[in-house]
């Protein structure tokens, strides 16, 4: 079996730019992605999602990002961009190849699929989080009468006109979908923490600022943190009149859920059709659950974008990169240290 000096796992922002970043140093590698077309997540954004909403898909290596018209739907030309990059670069892909398993064998990295295993000295992992969506359990839930959804079944605003709806969650994806609802339908916004509301710009250096506490985080071997915990929410002029229909009127989370609705710790109780969840994602690394990564402190500790359990491993789109800006960056700090990494080795097998 041909053993690879690198295999990126994800055909995202991430993993492009690393699988970028690596040919251009001339590493032989592989570059294997779940979907069966181009595009990482962003093909499965709803259709409602125009350009305009995005908050800017940043610019993969070499090749700037066309200019889109607002009414773009993201999900189409997003995609189209990325299919773009992957011919004109001629990068690796395989696809569709879902790794279940990454293990060690004989002091290589054996990656496994239903589709087949490859051998690696080293390997970057680039699964991003959208295949692992995060919803809360609370007491009750499985005998709601009603719909439940997650952001990532979100069929657009039209689904929701008539219905009352809860939407769940203190993140931007919440923000985004109360302003489309309001303006159609009854909502009522419920978040665990108070929204921290950001009035001022958003600047290079408050991002900057931003990334570097949730790489501090991820420094520590913590969990990383959602990018929103640091930057806090923000209105677009898009979500003014929602703004003016008391959509963000936020109330605390509700103590159980009922089969019409949802009851709070106080005993009160308010009926609702649709509960959606715009409650997150977690990293989507169970397939290196046998590399037994994670600290005591329940995240994986990294090094710049090196896992320090185990070197030969980076993970980008991971923590501080988990944006299209910080994907890229990481693409270039991944296949740096691929590159070390293999350069050790080297050294090794010569003293
Ligand atoms: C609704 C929404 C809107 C957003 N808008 C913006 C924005 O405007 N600007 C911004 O900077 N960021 C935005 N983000 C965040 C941004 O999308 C991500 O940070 C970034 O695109 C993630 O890129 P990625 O390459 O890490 O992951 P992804 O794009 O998720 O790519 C990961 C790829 O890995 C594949 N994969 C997963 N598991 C496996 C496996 N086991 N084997 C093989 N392949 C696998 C997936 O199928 C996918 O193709 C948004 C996120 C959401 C949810």
């Amino acid at each position: 079996m041909e053993i690879f000096d690198s295999v990126v796992i994800g055909g995202g922002q991430a993993g492009l730019s690393s699988s970028y970043h690596l040919k251009k140093r001339g590493i032989a590698h592989v570059l294997l992605d779940s979907n069966a077309h181009p595009g990482g997540a962003w093909q499965h954004r709803w259709d409602a999602l125009t350009m305009s909403d995005v908050h800017r898909v940043s610019d993969l290596p070499d090749d700037p990002i066309p200019d889109a018209a607002d009414t773009e739907r993201a999900n189409a030309f997003v995609p189209a961009y990325f299919a773009d990059y992957e011919r004109t670069h001629d990068l690796p892909v395989v696809r569709p190849v879902k790794v279940q398993r990454v293990g060690d064998h004989d002091g290589l990295l054996r990656v496994e699929s239903a589709n087949g295993t490859w051998l690696s000295r080293t390997l970057v992992n680039a699964t991003g989080t959208w295949t692992r969506p995060f919803i809360p359990y609370y007491p009750g839930a499985e005998t709601f009468a009603g719909e439940q959804l997650h952001t990532v079944d979100y069929p657009g605003p039209e689904h929701f006109r008539g219905k009352r709806v809860l939407v769940v969650g203190g993140g931007a994806s919440a923000v985004q979908f109360l302003g489309a609802l309001r303006p159609l339908t009854d909502t009522i916004w419920v978040t665990r923490r108070e929204p921290v509301w950001r009035t001022d710009e958003f600047t290079p250096e408050i991002g900057r600022e931003v990334v570097a506490r949730v790489e501090e985080r991820v420094r520590q071997g913590l969990p990383p943190r959602s990018v929103v915990s640091v930057t806090g929410l923000m209105l677009r002029p898009q979500e003014r009149e929602a703004e003016r229909l008391g959509a963000y009127e936020r109330r605390p989370m509700f103590s159980r859920i009922e089969p019409d609705g949802v009851r709070w710790a106080s005993g009160e109780f308010e009926h609702v059709d649709v509960i959606l969840w715009a409650t997150g994602f977690r990293p989507a690394i169970e397939h290196l659950g046998p590399l037994q990564l994670r600290s005591p402190r329940g995240g994986i500790q990294l090094d710049g974008t090196t896992a320090v359990a185990d070197p030969r491993i980076q993970l980008v789109g991971y923590g501080p990169s988990a944006s299209t800006i910080g994907a890229n960056r990481a693409g270039r700090s991944a296949a740096r240290g691929v590159a070390a990494w293999l350069a050790s080795e080297v050294v090794e097998q010569t003293a």
